[in-house]
């Protein structure tokens, strides 16, 4: 920013002066050049008058023409100086010219009181020295000039003139020192308003700064917005292919495996297929083995097909009025089948009989088998609890509880995720894929339930669902589904296709 120099009350006291005496010295000019002219018409044209009155005010003509060179070539002492010179001299010889034929001396006498008039122009425009000088130069000439050339002392009227002449000095010192008040003042004020001019621009500057910098950040927004829906859209195509790569792949395995599975059973369980030769008693613990481990492996492959169907949105689910109980009665059976030769107790947990809950009765079976087996496999002995309690908010809380080994802090959050396993499931002797609890949310999500755990090392973990009551809306919405359909206990929800299933 450009910040204009800041003047000085002298300067500014000094270009107020120098206009005004530029005012001044054309006013006098216009006046002097005046009463030429009348005073050569008025005394038709006498030598004496010219040399008298005439000559004199010429004097003042040729100051006021100096006076303005001089303030062009901006010599603005020398300019007050040269015009009050012009004056004194005009005035020195009015005093000086004789009585007859010139002026009469009553005008003379007049003449000493024009000189306080240029002491006050001085004194003005000049620091108050020169209006001292002015003084003395003027008593000087009131007082010598008559002295020399009429032998006139000092009157009473020159003494008046003098006094007043000393007054004019003091107003003009006064008025001097007022001008450069009001300077002072009206500097004070410009450097204020330079101030905030220049508080302004820094403002502008800041503002337009922050300007260019929110635009900045806008486009810095707009590029990783696209390149986030393109990275959004690339993942979402690599998942529908991995879904669909992992569900032809199931397909593929599964019609092999049951193959084996069911050949294997065979041999063990049904000689009478192979002409009832029985089996060498060597071969049936490794038949048993790979009937096992078919299972096992049959068992991982509809993890992943259904975990690749949800990935590619296909999983369809049959939302119905669901008999809870009946879902906990069969799977604590099978469950009870899981635990081995190991000493677990199970129990059923419930203060008040469990309302019907909307669902899929399938997968709801498949999640609670999950944590039962879960819970069966991580637990060495004691007690694994099923316990179901209504909740206020319109859902049905499920509870898995056992005495096991417990889960770590730093894996509660990992445990639901897909393919990943807890430092417990990678202990030797327990098989797993990392895939139960991942389905379990998945499932319960498109059931609009949710799912999560609590767990104490070394004392045992709680694993939590909820699912939604089956209300009397949704009775009312089923009849009038079945009606329509005429069809009776059809399916609810949105997801539901069961023709697909
Ligand atoms: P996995 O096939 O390994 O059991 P899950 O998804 O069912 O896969 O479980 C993930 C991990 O969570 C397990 O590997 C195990 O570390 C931990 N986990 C699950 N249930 C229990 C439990 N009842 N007690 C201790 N750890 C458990």
């Amino acid at each position: 920013m450009n910040v204009p120099i800041v003047p000085t009350n002298v300067d500014f006291a000094k270009e107020v002066r120098a206009d005004r005496l530029s005012l001044l010295w054309k006013t006098t000019l216009v006046l002097a050049v005046l009463l030429v002219w009348t005073t050569l018409i008025l005394t038709a044209l006498s030598a004496a008058n010219l040399a008298d009155v005439v000559l004199p005010l010429i004097a003042t003509v040729i100051g006021c023409l100096l006076c303005r060179a001089l303030l062009r070539a901006n010599r603005f002492e020398a300019a007050v100086w040269t015009y009050a010179g012009g004056l004194f001299v005009t005035l020195g010889l009015l005093l000086y010219a004789p009585a007859e034929g010139g002026l009469q001396n009553s005008t003379r006498d007049m003449v000493p009181f024009l000189f306080p008039l240029v002491i006050f122009i001085i004194g003005l425009l000049l620091p108050f020295r020169s209006a001292i000088i002015g003084l003395v130069l003027s008593v000087l000439i009131v007082v010598l000039v008559p002295m020399m050339t009429h032998g006139v002392g000092v009157t009473l009227a020159t003494g008046f003139a003098i006094a007043i002449m000393l007054l004019a000095s003091g107003i003009a010192a006064q008025m001097s020192g007022e001008l450069y008040g009001i300077a002072e003042w009206a500097i004070a004020n410009y450097r204020r308003e330079r101030d905030v001019a220049a508080r302004l621009y820094d403002t502008q500057q800041e503002i337009q700064r922050s300007l260019l910098r929110t635009q900045a950040l806008n486009e810095a927004v707009k590029t990783a917005n696209i390149e986030l829906e393109s990275a959004r859209a690339s993942a979402l195509e690599a998942k529908n292919f991995r879904g669909q790569f992992l569900a032809n792949m199931s397909h593929e395995l599964r019609t092999p495996l049951n193959a084996i599975i069911g050949f294997s059973e065979a041999m063990v369980h049904y000689p009478e297929m192979y002409s009832g030769t029985p089996l060498p008693s060597a071969y049936r613990q490794d038949l048993d083995q790979i009937n096992n481990s078919g299972k096992q492996l049959l068992a991982l492959i509809n993890d992943i097909l259904d975990l690749s169907k949800v990935d590619a949105g296909r999983l369809d689910l049959e939302i119905e009025k669901v008999d809870a109980e009946e879902i906990i009665k069969y799977v604590m059976a099978q469950a009870n089948g899981l635990k081995g030769e190991k000493p677990i107790t199970f129990r059923r947990e419930a203060a008040e009989p469990v309302p019907f809950v909307k669902g899929d009765s399938l997968r709801i079976g498949q999640v609670m088998l999950n944590l039962l087996s879960n819970a069966a496999k991580f637990t060495d002995e004691g007690i694994i609890t099923v316990g179901t309690q209504p909740q206020d908010d319109g859902t049905v809380l499920f509870w898995i509880k056992d005495s096991g080994i417990g889960i770590p802090p730093q894996d509660m959050d990992k445990i639901f995720e897909e393919f990943r396993q807890g430092t417990s499931g990678r202990r030797k002797g327990r098989a797993g894929s990392g895939l139960g609890l991942a389905i379990a949310r998945q499932l319960l999500g498109l059931m609009s339930g949710k799912i999560w755990a609590e767990s104490t090392l070394g004392v045992g973990s709680t694993f939590y669902f909820t699912l939604p009551m089956y209300t009397e809306a949704d009775a009312a919405f089923d009849e009038a589904q079945a009606a329509a359909h005429k069809q009776p206990n059809v399916s609810v929800g949105s997801i539901a296709n069961a023709s697909q299933r």
